[in-house]
């Protein structure tokens, strides 16, 4: 008979239930929200490092496959530290920001942006010719360059980037191998005087180091 004490308790049992299917609810769009943070980068909305490690390994085997060229690109801001020193560290998130939005605006839907840490970014961009991976390094720096930025009303100057490129799979056929031949050229790029693209060459190897980053 206690079982048959009528509508109340189908309104006891239906509560927690509802309660039951909106804590679901919320923890997917939970799960859905930390898995975009641990893959996006808060600042600039480009993928982070963590996501480029599992993209960019994919994207190799998957190139070695097709027998296509990928081209590995290392950006890195010229003496950004400036900006943070001079106008604050606000400023300087600022102008990553507005980087990360060229870089969105200049690549292809199947390359790939990432913020690869601090002002240091990498670019992939798979199935393309040397030709147009050297262009399309070219007109972002230039668009770059020609940036004006603007901080509570104060102009920050000119952003400049020098850029490291590496091609798979004649640079190297791992992703630690190609990383670092881009390191290699982008550290060049500075020592020539900044606000340049150098392409990796083997002779870059034995030379100098480039600093760890
Ligand atoms: P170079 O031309 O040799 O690259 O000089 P640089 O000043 O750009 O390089 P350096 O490595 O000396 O300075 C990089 C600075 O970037 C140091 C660090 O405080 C700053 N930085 C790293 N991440 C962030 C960030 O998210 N926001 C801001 N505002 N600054 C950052
Ligand atoms: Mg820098
Ligand atoms: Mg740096």
């Amino acid at each position: 008979a206690g079982l048959w004490r009528g509508e109340a308790s189908v309104g006891e049992l239906a509560e927690p239930f509802a309660e039951q299917v909106s804590l679901g609810v919320s923890n997917l769009s939970l799960r859905e929200s930390l898995r975009q943070q641990s893959l996006v980068d808060a600042l600039t909305g480009l993928h982070n490092r963590r996501f480029l490690d599992e993209t960019l390994r994919r994207e190799l085997l998957r190139a070695a496959r097709k027998q296509v060229p990928v081209a590995v690109v290392l950006l890195d801001v010229d003496h950004f530290k400036r900006f943070n020193d001079t106008f604050g560290h606000e400023a300087g998130d600022l102008v990553l920001r507005h980087l990360a939005m060229e870089m969105k605006r200049s690549v292809r839907t199947s390359d790939l942006a990432c913020r690869y840490g601090g002002e240091e970014f990498c670019l992939v961009m798979p199935e393309i010719s040397r030709e147009d991976a050297i262009e399309r390094c070219e007109s972002l720096r230039l668009a770059v360059s020609r940036l004006q930025v603007r901080y509570g009303g104060q102009p920050l100057g000119p952003i400049n980037i020098s850029l490291g490129l590496a091609w798979f799979p004649l640079d190297g056929e791992q992703m630690d191998a190609l990383l670092h031949a881009a390191d290699l050229a982008l550290y060049q790029a500075k020592r020539g005087g900044r606000n340049r693209l150098c392409i990796y060459r083997r002779e870059m190897d034995g030379a100098e180091e480039a600093p760890s980053s």
